[in-house]
């Protein structure tokens, strides 16, 4: 049989391919082309508008740092908003927090959480059936600007700024969401790959600096999200990551041990410190 490829076409002068076994689902939503594929290197991934969004291998990687440099930054999230995260891999990292309460995901295409339950379950695992958390089909910066609900903590789990995921990087989106934040409060996004997206990485980190007293960046490995080391914003007008102690981190992290893949306490450490490249768009 002829070796069948996937080519990722996120940035114009790359093409990534990953071999397939097979292709498990294709739909074309209202929103979005989502596929769902079986790679050799990765395992099953999600693949929506033709960019990989999350992959059996490496999912862990990503969902671990969206939640966990954020919720062990803050004293005691009880209330989780989670924007897109279609996968549930943000929930089901949420969900892990005792102190958590109500987890609600904003997702834009229900299709996405149906086919990741459905294809994906190893992601969300019994996240989107755990009692606390609320699943709830709108477009995430429509939600913003009409819920009268606050939170504790925000998680940006969304595409790159492309096709619906483009609202959720206006400054106008921050501005929305600073006002349904509690004031010991804080968010973290996806940002992009810190060497191939530096302007979404800039521009994103230059909102929120303006929209929040405290802006950080931080950089995790995600093997399958190419160019380097993957950036991820945090901001809040309490909370500077940047003054917690690491035996703090140490102490809160005790019951993610042996639960993670990825993330750890010296993770929390390293993923502040930046390299010289990155620390100059942190100006
Ligand atoms: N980890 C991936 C990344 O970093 O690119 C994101 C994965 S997650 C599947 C992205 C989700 O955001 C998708 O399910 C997509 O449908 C959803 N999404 C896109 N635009 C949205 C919007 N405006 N409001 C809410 N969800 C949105």
């Amino acid at each position: 049989m002829k070796n069948r490829w996937f080519f990722e076409e996120l940035h114009s002068h790359i093409k990534v391919g990953l071999k397939i076994k097979k292709t498990v689902f294709r739909q074309k939503t209202l929103l979005q082309d989502i596929e769902i594929l079986d790679t050799y290197e990765f395992g099953r991934a999600l693949i929506l508008d033709k960019t990989i969004q999350t992959t059996e291998k490496d999912e862990a990687f990503y969902h671990e740092m969206l939640t966990h440099i954020p919720l062990l930054s803050h004293p005691r999230a009880e209330k989780v908003l989670i924007i897109g995260g279609g996968d549930g891999g943000v929930l089901r990292e949420v969900l892990r927090y005792k102190t958590v309460k109500k987890a609600v995901l904003v997702e834009i295409d229900e299709k996405v959480i149906k086919l990741s339950q459905k294809y994906l379950p190893f992601i969300s695992q019994k996240a989107f059936a755990d009692s606390r958390t609320q699943i709830i089909i709108e477009d995430g910066a429509e939600f913003v600007k009409n819920t009268k609900e606050k939170f504790d903590a925000v998680l940006i789990d969304s595409p790159d700024p492309i096709g619906p995921a483009k609202v959720l990087f206006s400054s106008n989106f921050y501005h929305h969401l600073h006002k349904i934040m509690k004031p010991q409060s804080l968010l973290a996004r996806q940002s992009g790959s810190s060497i191939l997206q530096k302007e979404e990485l800039r521009s994103n980190f230059r909102l929120l600096k303006k929209e929040f007293k405290y802006a950080n960046i931080y950089l995790s490995s995600v093997p399958t999200y190419i160019g380097g080391l993957f950036s991820f914003v945090m901001a809040s007008d309490k909370i500077d990551p940047r003054k917690i102690n690491l035996a703090t981190i140490k102490r809160k992290a005790k019951f993610l041990r042996e639960k993670t893949v990825y993330f750890n306490p010296d993770i929390w450490q390293a993923a502040f410190s930046l390299p010289e490249y990155a620390r100059r768009i942190a100006k």
